[in-house]
């Protein structure tokens, strides 16, 4: 191996040198592959499958024309990420609407576009819905948001009746459920399609996918059986895990897909069900695993328990860490061949005792002005990113065929102050 890490062929040290740290970087490459894969894999004899890019994972222009040309469909959670897929051109029908409390206005903006679905969340929401759509033209597709009582995380998952999530409507409330769904039959303009479940985050166990879908089988095959409810579309939601540290052995992909596609056509058989479209929703694993961040070293200290080493960055472009006790894998990225043997605390330079990046390492002896890659940062870093401590959001690349795009300028101190314009 050499001793700087390449990218698509590319030297970090190149791109550290032309862009700055700290740097976002992609292998646009490993995005577009995950991506075909999706397509290929999520597919079944039976029924229709789609797959829906979760923006929020990583949601910039450039993301949303990849997931275009690849004939994904996109999840959008926000009038700003809807505003983000127009601009980047992407067909509205195929924009999915998430969100528990989108405004009116968020709502107008999506009727308006002409977006494709929107996934309602309670029940006040879908009256609000119907409401305004009575008062136009124009068509919108429906999945009814609910929750069939199964939670998951990492490598946990429970199954509760009694679900106090602030999302979807309990499917053990079938009345309210049967009640909104006439609403919407008597709402011209309004296409009930079906339901939605989304069950967690970086979730490690098919068994939690077939619980979660054979609750659902069992829940459209009440309404289809007792009340005449037909759910033609069932969307499953995301979650699904990626590998952060060697710890994490996510289930590959084929699997998953196959999981999934077989636990909702036994479904179909079992039950009778009229569901002829399933559909998933991958944030994370589209974008996780293709994304780094690179940062410069600066001062290191030596305290009685540990060794800490400073960075240019922190908290500010990757939270997760300080949010949910995340942990990474890293590398001092121009000294890939040295012996790792200083046990290491990686810790940011804001102003938060809290932000530390990584725990405990082992890193080779290292000094200002190296660079260290933080691996598997390309979900929920950029698109989490604050400007705390008044840091400028990092500049963010994509790499392929060994040539390197800027897609996002690095901030500088003017972007800080933009909109600050002081009413007098
Ligand atoms: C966050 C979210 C996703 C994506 O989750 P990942 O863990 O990134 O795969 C999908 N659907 C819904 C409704 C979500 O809230």
């Amino acid at each position: 191996m050499e001793d700087v890490l390449r990218i698509g062929g590319v030297g970090v040290d190149v791109l550290a040198a032309t862009y700055g740290t700290p740097l976002y970087i992609y292998d646009q490459h490993a995005i577009e592959e995950r991506m075909e894969d999706y397509r290929r894999y999520f597919h079944s004899d039976v029924l229709h499958c789609e797959v829906l890019y979760a923006s929020k994972a990583f949601c910039i222009q450039e993301m949303m024309r990849l997931a275009k040309r690849h004939d994904l469909s996109l999840d959008v959670v926000s009038g700003g990420e809807l505003y983000t897929a127009l601009a980047a051109g992407v067909d509205p029908k195929r924009i999915y609407f998430h969100g528990n409390n989108k405004s009116p206005r968020e709502i107008e903006e999506a009727l308006q576009a002409g977006v494709g679905t929107l996934i309602v969340d309670n029940v006040m929401e879908g009256e609000c819905l119907c409401a305004q759509m009575s008062q136009r033209t124009g068509e919108v597709h429906v999945l009814l948001r609910v929750n069939p009582g199964v939670t998951a995380h990492t490598h946990e998952y429970i199954v509760t009746a009694h679900d106090d999530s602030k999302f979807g409507i309990s499917i053990h409330e079938q009345e309210a459920i049967v009640r909104l769904i006439e609403r919407f039959s008597q709402t011209a303009g309004i296409v009930f399609d079906g339901f939605h479940a989304h069950i967690g985050s970086q979730i490690f166990e098919r068994e939690a996918f077939e619980t979660e879908i054979a609750i659902l089988g069992r829940f459209l095959a009440e309404l289809q059986h007792t009340y005449g409810i037909e759910a033609h579309s069932l969307d499953v939601g995301g979650g699904f895990a990626v590998r952060y540290t060697d710890a994490d052995a996510p289930i590959p992909l084929p699997q998953l897909c196959q999981t999934i596609t077989a636990a909702c056509e036994r479904q179909k058989q079992l039950h009778g069900l009229a569901l002829e479209r399933i559909l998933i929703e991958p944030g994370r694993s589209i974008v996780a695993q293709a994304g780094l961040t690179l940062y410069t070293v600066g001062f290191q200290k030596q305290t009685a328990h540990r060794h800490y080493l400073f960075v240019d960055g922190g908290m500010s472009d990757n939270i997760r860490p300080a949010l949910y006790q995340a942990a990474y894998a890293c590398d001092v990225a121009n000294r890939m061949n040295d012996p790792k043997t200083v046990r290491t605390c990686v810790a940011g330079k804001c102003c938060e005792s809290g932000d530390v990046l990584i725990e405990e390492v082992m890193l080779p002896p290292c000094q200002a002005g190296d660079l260290l890659a933080v691996y598997t940062t390309g979900a929920y870093g950029f698109s989490m990113a604050s400007h705390y401590n008044r840091l400028p959001r990092p500049a963010v690349v994509f790499i392929k065929d060994g040539q390197a795009r800027c897609v996002v300028r690095r901030e500088s101190y003017a972007d800080l102050l933009r909109g600050e314009d002081v009413e007098t």
